[in-house]
């Protein structure tokens, strides 16, 4: 069976200080890899047959005003490309990368009331790539030709959204915790979630997790 290893980008793969990554003009300095990424990454790569995926939602290309006017679809490529070659010069391999610049009606709502404003083009509720919708899984999948029920799917990430994800795509759904995730309660959220769920300390956990149960 072929192991599809996904993980959130913002809050997982690199650090997350509601920097809206590529909005700045120097957004390079403010990417920086969590600890036991490059580590974990390294681990997953030795698993045989197997893929690992970068798949994040990227709501600040959907957000108007000047704070965001340099975050185009294009910086975002330009960001992404960045961080993937980070990765490579540290031998972490990465597969691909898929990320959703679409907001739901709810993030629209939770914008207004922190007073920015959304462009129109980018709404689109309940779109099949938002997570926790498995759109991008499902692109990862049709780029290898696979089907879902021939691979052992994990997904890791710092939010319930996915965690959930990875339970929709028919796999393990992993928390990375940090002190975001006890704020919001995601842990306990996590907890009471049916399903094959996982809290990870960090990201090397999460990696030896599924090095474990590959093994077994
Ligand atoms: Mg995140």
């Amino acid at each position: 069976m072929t192991t599809i290893v996904f993980s959130d980008r913002d809050g997982t793969i690199n650090k997350d200080e509601n920097y809206f990554l590529g909005s700045k003009p120097n957004w390079r300095d403010q990417v920086s890899f969590l600890e036991g990424v490059i580590e974990g990454i390294r681990m997953i790569n030795t698993i045989p047959d197997s893929y690992f995926f970068i798949v994040t939602n990227q709501a600040g290309i959907a957000l108007q005003g000047p704070e965001f006017d340099l975050l185009t679809e294009k910086r975002l490529e330009e960001v992404n490309d960045y961080i993937l070659e980070e990765l490579k010069k540290r031998s972490a391999k990465v597969d691909g990368l898929y990320s959703c610049p679409y907001i739901d009606l709810d993030y629209v709502k939770r914008s207004v009331e922190r007073g920015r404003s959304t462009n129109p083009d980018y709404v689109k509720d309940n779109h099949p790539d938002l997570k926790p919708n498995i759109g991008m899984i499902e692109k990862a999948l049709q780029s290898l030709n696979l089907d879902r029920n021939d691979c052992d799917i994990y997904m890791i990430g710092d939010r319930i959204t996915d965690v959930k994800m990875g339970l929709n795509a028919g796999g393990t759904g992993i928390l990375v915790e940090s002190s975001k995730t006890r704020e919001r309660g995601d842990v306990e959220k996590v907890q009471s979630l049916q399903g094959k769920t996982y809290i990870a300390r960090n990201f090397l956990d999460a990696a030896e997790f599924i090095l474990k149960n590959t093994n077994s």
